[in-house]
């Protein structure tokens, strides 16, 4: 049996080495390492995909998110409320860009915003939601965006854990997460769904005149090379990276129907265990799985990560301390309303590794190994 990791990006790289290899080659032989042909062709592929108009790529997730921030305008001391139980990089670029960041509470079932949490924390100086479809699961958005409407907010749609979600309105309109909101962001770092050998991310949107924006912003507030209309940054997704993704992309559909059928496997391992609950799913969204986390009761947690680490299982706390309880964020201790099912979230969840390139033989261990620990 190979050895067990959260992600074995390794043996998915040894399955499409040969088109990999080749791509790289490619771009090495024509010396066009930023902005070459891969790049548009990548943009232009997973506009498709996602089913928006505009894809902008850029640096990483992190810059995606800020500079959705940076092109909507938004200004010092605007409020943005975004959840606090998320990775820090969704909140980290509210405040580097000196906005407000604003905690909002989670559903205890899909881990994602509360939009009931939401209307509480709107101000007059509210200005934009960030949803986050956290573990590959999308936030409630027919509701975040109807509130937005009704309140005149941006909503910036965290989709760097849930590429290639589905998201079905009431109407039974379908739509991909990260081209609802007016702009929605993504990563391609190693381990997320869609994952480069590097760092890249992207950003969507249907506005035109905010596409240019975005672009713009992305490299140095230029669409005229060395005229500087607005404040920018350099944030380019590189030419090897696209060329890898563009092989990804394709195979992206059959990466996420992997992910569904290891937490499948997992789910009926556990079905019925008193001290498990397996992961909800939604009946507005299919799940992609970036984590398969379940419930377990705070008492039993370090002891099942310390039990599967001694057999050589790899689990994780995604994330051990919320936003609103990281030291960076005292400085707004005294507006933040307490987060009880953050908190209680928070001393409940571990993830089981899950990823595309699994054999049998190590899915049943990982799943008797966690049902010993609770039987013994
Ligand atoms: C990974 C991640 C990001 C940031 O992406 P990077 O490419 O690492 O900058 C942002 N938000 C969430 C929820 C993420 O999981």
């Amino acid at each position: 049996m190979r050895q067990i990791q959260m992600v074995d990006t390794k043996t998915q790289y040894l399955n499409i080495k040969s088109e990999v290899d080749a791509a790289i080659q490619e771009v090495l032989d024509s010396a066009a390492y930023i902005n070459g042909k891969p790049v548009q062709q990548f943009a232009e592929s997973l506009s498709e995909y996602v089913g928006c108009k505009y894809t902008i790529p850029c640096a990483n997730g992190t810059d995606a998110l800020q500079i959705a921030m940076m092109a909507l305008g938004l200004q010092p001391g605007d409020e943005v409320i975004t959840p606090s139980f998320t990775y820090i990089a969704t909140t980290e670029v509210v405040a580097l860009l000196r906005l407000k960041p604003v905690f909002a509470e989670v559903d205890p079932k899909t881990f994602c915003i509360d939009p009931a949490s939401v209307r509480k924390l709107i101000t007059p100086k509210t200005k934009a939601i960030v949803p986050v479809h956290l573990y590959g699961h999308a936030a409630p958005m027919e509701e975040i965006m109807t509130t937005a409407k009704e309140f005149n907010l941006f909503v910036i749609e965290d989709n760097a854990q849930a590429i290639g979600c589905t998201y079905t309105f009431s109407d039974g309109t379908k739509k991909k997460t990260g081209s609802i909101g007016h702009i929605g962001c993504t990563s391609f770092y190693p381990s997320k769904n869609l994952g480069a050998y590097g760092d890249g991310g992207a950003m969507f949107t249907n506005d035109e005149a905010l596409a240019e924006i975005l672009r713009m912003t992305a490299n140095h507030g230029q669409n005229r090379r060395y005229y500087h209309d607005i404040v920018g940054c350099n944030s380019r997704l590189d030419s090897i990276q696209a060329a890898i993704l563009n092989i990804k992309l394709k195979k992206l559909d059959s990466y996420n129907a992997a992910r569904q059928s290891v937490a499948d496997f997992y789910n009926k391992a556990f079905a019925g265990n008193e001290h498990i609950a397996t992961p909800y799913v939604a009946p507005f969204c299919d799940h992609v799985y970036h984590q398969y986390t379940m419930i377990v009761a705070p008492e039993k947690r370090d002891g099942l990560v310390a039990y599967l680490a001694e057999k050589k299982i790899p689990s994780m706390i995604y994330y051990p301390v919320p936003g609103h309880k990281q030291k960076v964020f005292k400085f707004l201790s005294s507006d933040i309303t307490s987060l009880e099912t953050t908190d209680w979230l928070t001393d409940r969840v571990v993830s089981l590794p899950i990823h595309t390139e699994f054999e049998e033989e190590q899915l049943e261990f990982i799943a008797s190994a966690v049902l010993n620990y609770f039987n013994q």
